[in-house]
């Protein structure tokens, strides 16, 4: 990033200027203080910066820097709306590299809390200090740099405080942003302390060197590392692989330009490549950085600036899905010597149209009522045309929804057109579909595949149920679960059937002992435990798995779809669909 050694002069931005920028209130919490303020630091080309916090930033948030200060001159014009030494002319809105720009953020904050700004340039004695009302400088003694105090935010405005959540959560998303920020810059020392204790201390490194320190030694064992370059393209950095995926997106991590962006091209392009890899609610971890020309991307569209337009979004895009999916078709090449491996077969433009994310955002669950609402909508939209219809090579196994709207009731249901039927469909059963297909395609081949816990479980039996474990150990690694006896009436969990994660593992065990006591057959006891499907994994459907479900029950057993169509696919007949519509 092209920054200052010695400050710029602050100016306020003239006022046609100043309404061209994407503005909005950017102060909400201590983190968004905490963000400016180390924002601010960066682009003075500091690289150590240390952060105090009190009371998770209640009581105090004060930042220390050692980049280019600020004139004495300009301290009091820092506290002026649209006074900024960054940008100019309305055609440095175009090429932004700075992480401020809208000269905002240190009046935003004095609006809301007291703050003390002091500030000395390199050659000078000493610096000098403003601070509450008196705008005339004093003279203070500190390094060349800046130091920011707030004190009491929020403290005259008891309204905003009565959003904020308890100290944990709000010193969390300041520990959040203070990592997310690491990770882009490990040329600079962090050093953060929170109520006097030391909570993180990165030393300038490489960026591998930063992620170990920031995601740990397990992330970086666990993650692919990448890069690729097109055109004026280059995405690289680290992808973590399904072994260590979380069931929450808190651990993703994107940036474009070293700036932290959340896109929906960018989620939506990764996600096309994740599904077919991870489980159903379950998320990928990565740090990823995108790199390119800053005329090719507009970053003047959210006030927090972490939304961004891409002037080719598309290429974007194309971009970010065939990267990705070299680096699994690599992986799996890798992983099977048999097959030749593509390390060095360079990317190809994926044509990608079909799969672009719908404009609007897509609620995957919603009231019956409102359902009713969009039921009619869909069915108006989707009935004269089908053109939505997705998997366009197997027309023989079609399935449509209008305009790529999945809609989801009560999270179990949904309404999709296979062929020419409209049907019900009942997502549980379908998920049951295909864990049972796959279970019993692993036991028929060999045993069913486990995977560890990270943490083993226990689960209280009776001294009975013990025995019967200690006895059957055999018969349940071969049904995927690796059990140890650790006493008269508990056994400890070490493995599970990679195809039922959600699966809650003391009943699983629990049917399996009376199964196996009863001398069941293999097929009744792989269709009991794929009932366990979904145990805790349904709520975590989303809109663009929902599709691949479908897709995959529809393939996963024709014996198992035909018993069980009628439950799985209810066929809606015109009369049902008019009185749906016409039930409000
Ligand atoms: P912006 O960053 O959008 O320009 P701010 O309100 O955050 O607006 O800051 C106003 C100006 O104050 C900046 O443009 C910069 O010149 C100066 N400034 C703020 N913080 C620092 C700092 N830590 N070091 C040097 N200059 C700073
Ligand atoms: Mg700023």
């Amino acid at each position: 990033m092209d920054t200052p050694t010695t400050p710029k002069r602050i100016h306020q931005l003239p006022t046609v200027l100043a309404n061209q920028i994407a503005a909005g209130e950017v102060i909400e919490r201590p983190a968004s203080v905490v963000k400016e303020l180390l924002e601010n630091s960066l682009d003075a080309a500091a690289n150590e910066i240390k952060i105090d916090i009190q009371k998770a930033g209640h009581l105090l948030i004060d930042i220390t820097d050692n980049g280019c200060g600020i004139y004495v001159d300009d301290l009091p014009m820092t506290l002026q709306q649209h006074a900024t030494s960054k940008i100019s002319t309305v055609t440095d809105l175009s090429n932004i590299n700075t992480l401020g720009f809208r000269g905002e953020a240190i009046s935003s904050i004095a609006s809301v809390a007291k703050l003390e700004l002091s500030s000395r340039i390199a050659g000078q004695e000493h610096g000098w200090l403003i601070k509450g009302e008196d705008l005339t400088p004093q003279p203070v003694a500190i390094m060349p740099g800046t130091r920011i105090q707030v004190r009491d935010l929020f403290a005259n405005i008891p309204a905003r405080r009565k959003f904020l959540r308890t100290d944990n959560t709000e010193f969390f998303h300041i520990r959040e942003i203070i990592r997310s920020l690491a990770l882009s810059r490990p040329d600079i020392s962090f050093h953060l302390r929170h109520n006097g204790a030391n909570i993180l201390q990165c030393t300038k490194s490489d960026t591998r060197e930063r992620v170990r320190t920031i995601l740990g030694k397990s992330f970086l064992d666990n993650a692919f590392e990448l890069e690729y370059e097109r055109n004026n393209l280059r995405l690289w950095g680290w992808f973590g692989s399904p072994a260590i995926s979380r069931s929450q997106v808190d651990q993703q991590f994107f940036y474009l330009n070293r700036r932290i962006i959340r896109d929906k091209q960018v989620n939506h392009a990764i996600r096309m490549n994740t599904q077919d890899h991870f489980y159903t609610g379950k998320h990928p971890v990565y740090v990823l950085f995108l790199e390119m020309d800053n005329t090719a991307v507009d970053i003047n569209v959210h006030p927090a600036k972490h939304e961004v337009r891409f002037r080719n979004a598309r290429d974007v895009h194309d971009f970010i899905l065939s990267s990705l999916k070299q680096l699994y078709d690599n992986f799996n090449a890798m992983s099977n010597p048999n097959t030749p491996t593509t390390t060095n077969i360079p990317l190809t433009n994926t044509s990608t149209q079909q799969h672009l994310p719908p404009q609007h955002n897509n609620q995957p669950t919603q009231t019956t009522l409102q359902a009713v609402d969009n039921i009619k909508h869909i069915y108006s939209q989707a009935k004269p045309t089908h053109t939505n219809l997705i998997n366009q090579q197997q027309p023989s196994k079609r399935y449509a929804t209008a305009n790529n709207q999945f809609l989801l009731i009560e999270e179990r249901y949904l309404i999709v057109q296979i062929n020419s039927e409209t049907l019900l469909a009942d997502i549980v059963l379908c998920n049951q579909i295909i864990a049972y297909s796959g279970l019993k395609q692993e036991l028929e081949t060999s045993a069913i595949r486990r995977r560890p816990l990270l943490v083993p479980l226990t689960v209280n039996v009776t001294t009975e149920q013990t025995e019967l474990c200690a006895t059957k150990a055999d018969a349940f690694k071969r049904l995927g679960l690796t059990l140890e006896q650790i006493s008269n009436n508990s056994v400890l969990v070490r493995e599970i059937p990679i195809l039922l994660e959600y699966a809650d593992i003391s009943r699983l065990i629990k049917d399996l002992l009376t199964m196996l006591q009863s001398s069941a057959s293999d097929t009744t006891i792989i269709r009991m435990m794929s009932k366990h499907t979904n145990d805790a994994g349904i709520g975590k459907i989303t809109p663009e798995t929902i599709g691949q479900i479908i897709e995959s029950a529809q393939n996963a057993d024709a014996n198992y779809v035909a018993e069980s169509k009628n439950k799985v696919w209810k066929k809606i007949d015109g009369a049902t669909l008019k009185s749906l519509l016409k039930m409000r």
